[in-house]
């Protein structure tokens, strides 16, 4: 990490502005304002007075701007290379960096480094989504208990605790959900929504999911109170059990005092590492600069329209 850590952006302002370019502009500068491309000038600091880091002029509608315009960093006074900081420690921590551990790395007020992680966090979330599986695939289906739901008793019943629903593709990224309950009239719309009908999916015993085949090609499941684990024909659930190991790892050592309000935040963070692991030849940098292309998704979905309307 430190290798990684020692590169300019990470210290330096001018040199983060430049990575953000890059990222956000990889063919060049876009004026915000009028959308203009290739007549955008980089200011130059005159001697009496100073320029603003990154700042651009459009030569179409002579308006300034910079890359964080529009961008949640524009609102933030931290510096850009502490953003890129914390990116990188989100997007290379396995099981997440606390907004304690976030205060004391980047020397920014613990309520700063709480706002940039939930920032980053909204940023991991993923958008667009596809039907996971296909023909021939596997989705896992599995649900998990977290925390306590508010103003619930400490007592161990399920029913007072936060539900998690994740679906896992075995060959490919997780999907995860925060439910009210676990009834097959919450349950079967979310998967079907989010798993193409020619998939086999793979769950456990429970009630819920007893009547999936006919929504799916194929519904397999194994019997834990059985000590049925894997069966012939890669029948498990092992792949999403391996998945909320690291997020119960995580959300115990890390984020003990998650409310419900942020589940679904914590869970954008574990499905964006995992969706970007290191098996899928995404290493920590690179997951680094999605997390932070993501904070400018606005951005570069108005590059997408502006290319597709060419
Ligand atoms: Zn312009």
């Amino acid at each position: 990490m430190a290798g990684v850590l020692s590169k300019a952006y990470f210290h330096d302002e001018a040199a983060a502005y430049a990575k953000l370019e890059s990222i956000i502009w990889p063919e060049g500068p876009v004026c915000p304002h009028c959308g203009s491309m290739g007549r955008v000038y980089s200011m130059t600091a005159n001697a009496d007075k100073r320029i603003r880091v990154g700042l651009k002029k459009c030569g179409d509608c002579r308006k300034q701007f910079t890359v964080k315009v529009g961008t949640v960093f524009e609102a933030s006074n931290v510096k850009l290379n502490l953003w890129f900081q914390a990116a990188y420690l989100m997007a290379s921590s396995k099981k997440g960096i606390s907004a304690h551990q976030l205060h004391r790395t980047l020397g920014v007020t613990y309520k700063t480094a709480w706002f940039m992680a939930h920032r980053i966090r909204e940023a991991m979330k993923t958008m667009g989504l596809e039907p996971m599986g296909g023909e021939g695939e596997t989705v896992e289906v599995d649900e998990t208990f977290i925390g306590r739901k508010k103003g619930a008793p400490k007592k161990r019943a399920y029913h007072h605790k936060m539900k998690v629903l994740t679906l896992v593709d075995r060959r490919g990224e997780a999907r995860s959900v925060v439910v009210n309950d676990l009834k097959p009239k919450t349950i079967v719309p979310i998967l079907k929504a989010n798993i193409a009908k020619e998939t086999r999916v793979m769950t456990d015993e429970a009630g819920h999911y007893y009547h999936l085949l006919k929504d799916f090609a194929e519904h397999h499941f194994v019997r834990h109170s059985q000590d049925e684990y894997v069966l012939p024909g890669g029948i498990h659930t092992n792949t999403i059990e391996g998945y909320f190991s690291i997020f119960k790892r995580g959300m115990k050592g890390v984020y003990q005092h998650c409310s419900e309000k942020h589940l679904h935040r914590y869970l954008a963070e574990f499905d964006f590492r995992y969706n970007a692991r290191e098996s899928l030849g995404v290493n920590d940098g690179q997951r680094a600069e999605q997390a932070l292309a993501g904070i400018v998704g606005k951005r570069l979905m108005y590059l997408d329209s502006r290319r597709a309307s060419v």
